[in-house]
């Protein structure tokens, strides 16, 4: 049997940062890591290949190669994903669609012959039986959150790594909190499930002998979901990057109690992990109570994002507005809090509420809901009711991103991070850091329209923050895609 492995394309979103990955000379920011273990899972006779749109165009010689196309996508993907099911279906290939925007059941797949909801693991060997023999079902669930012990290596070497800013790993599946708009809780659980410290030196092994050196997200849903399993890994961790001689920075996304902890801030320090994304969402504490963010109440915000750079870590941070308890003044108070609190990238959308999560069954309850989510949160779109005037929001939400990443504003904060950042791991130089560096230079040092700024900022952070130096430039470079798609959202 021979399977392609699709994966659409991303729109241009803050999340896709593709402004910013041309400096580099790279498409996307990282390869389809789901995508990449179903097919570790696959019988291994079968033929496989991989076609990640948003790397390379998919050709009819792709989809006709195959016997049968497996795609998968997140929401934000439904529109590429829904032309490429029917181009598939056109040239008469079988169709199996996961991931998380099969679990959402979104309209844009209705065509595919076959959905997998949930997680892949236990499901995947019957439905590859069933393909075998001609009598694949229309649908298959995973009968229970899956013991990801079991999960194998993702086929890493089906992707071009070349092509990709940052390699990602897994270690952890679900989060033990209870945020009202957040579907990760609804697909993966709330009792965090951990591989053990041996598969992700393995995973971190099986990247080191591919030849990749550099960034690696590890994209867990909360890194520290389970406190105990991590604290378990990390000194693992330690030693392996000791042993390796420090090849790679790490990155993950991690609920803001880890402020709590500077036992385990210290240990990501010496892992090496230079930045973590936080859902912050908001300075409001009544929003962050009607979110039931608890988490995010039992410490003062600024004092938590500041703990956590000065063990050398970069803050990048989701912020939300569009709560029902949000005050008339939360634009300016979100440009405030995110201006002191010094947080260069910082993801500003408007409330979204996504199928099947406690916010969608409470806001269709109350006969709020509009239409489905499109999962983008770049656009100023909403899909319900909101409390505030909707002008008002989404003229507020406006200028919010108008304020922060105009320039000026963008790299004086980034100053101020820089500033506020305390020593940690330093990435070690690759080619394509050269390459962007040259690249910068010119784009924004000479054709931009903010070159005046951008200068500053160079020699501001050279004369200051040498030892930050090359964060620095990969900020101004990040600043880019931040600035492009602001000026764009302002004529959407
Ligand atoms: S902390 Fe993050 S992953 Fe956990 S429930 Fe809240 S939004 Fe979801």
């Amino acid at each position: 049997m021979k399977v392609l492995l699709a994966y659409p394309e991303f729109p241009d979103t803050f999340w896709s940062f593709k402004h910013a990955l041309r400096f580099p000379g790279k498409r996307s920011a990282y390869p389809p890591l789901g995508l990449l273990t179903v097919s570790a899972l696959l019988p291994p006779s079968w033929e496989k290949r991989l076609v990640d749109s948003n790397v390379q165009r998919l050709k009819d010689s792709d989809l006709q190669w195959a016997d049968v196309v497996f795609f998968s996508g997140m929401i934000v993907q439904g529109s590429s994903m829904k032309e490429q099911i029917a181009r598939a279906k056109r040239l008469g290939k079988r169709t199996v669609v996961g991931g998380p925007i099969a679990s959402a059941h979104d309209p844009s797949i209705s065509q595919a012959d076959h959905i997998v909801e949930g997680e892949a693991e236990d499901v995947i060997g019957e439905l590859a039986g069933d393909l075998e023999r001609g009598a694949a079902k229309p649908q298959y669930s995973s009968p229970q959150m899956v013991d990801v012990t079991r999960t194998p290596l993702p086929d890493l070497h089906l992707a071009s790594m070349g092509r990709y800013s940052c390699m990602s790993i897994q270690f952890s599946r679900g989060c033990p909190f209870t945020c009202e708009f957040c579907d990760i809780i609804e697909i993966y659980g709330r009792r965090p499930r951990t591989k053990t410290p041996d598969q992700v030196c393995a995973e971190l092994d099986q990247l080191y002998r591919l030849g990749w050196r550099g960034s690696v997200f590890m994209v867990d849903d909360n890194f520290i979901g389970n406190k105990k399993s991590v604290k378990a890994l990390l000194p693992r961790l330690v030693e392996w990057m000791r042993e390796h001689k420090f090849p790679f920075t790490l990155f993950t996304e991690a609920s803001l109690n880890l402020a709590e902890d500077e036992e385990m801030l210290e240990l990501m320090r010496a892992a090496h992990f230079t930045r973590v994304f936080l859902g912050i969402e908001t300075p409001v504490a009544e929003s962050l109570k009607e979110t039931t963010k608890f988490q995010n109440l039992r410490k003062d915000l600024l004092e938590s994002v500041r703990l956590i750079q000065a063990y050398g870590m970069e803050v990048m941070a989701g912020f939300i507005v569009g709560f029902d308890n949000d005050p008339p003044d939360v634009f300016d108070r979100q440009i405030e809090f995110i201006r002191q609190a010094a947080i260069p990238l910082s993801m500003v959308g408007l409330l979204t509420a996504l199928p099947n999560t406690q916010l969608w069954r409470r806001l269709k309850a109350e006969g709020r809901l509009l239409k489905s989510s499109l999962g983008n949160n770049t656009l100023a779109d909403l899909n319900f009711i909101p409390r505030m005037d909707t002008q008002e929001l989404l003229e507020g939400y406006r200028r919010i991103l108008r304020t922060i990443y105009n320039p000026r504003e963008y790299f004086q904060r980034t100053s101020a991070f820089l500033s506020q950042l305390g020593s940690g791991s330093r990435s070690p130089l690759v080619f394509s850091d050269l390459v962007a560096l040259s690249r910068s230079l010119w784009r924004q040092g000479l054709l931009s329209n903010y070159r005046q700024e951008y200068w500053k900022f160079l020699v501001q952070s050279l004369r200051l923050h040498r030892q930050h130096f090359s964060k620095a430039v990969t900020l101004a470079i990040m600043g880019h895609h931040f600035f492009a798609l602001t000026s764009a959202t302002e004529t959407n």
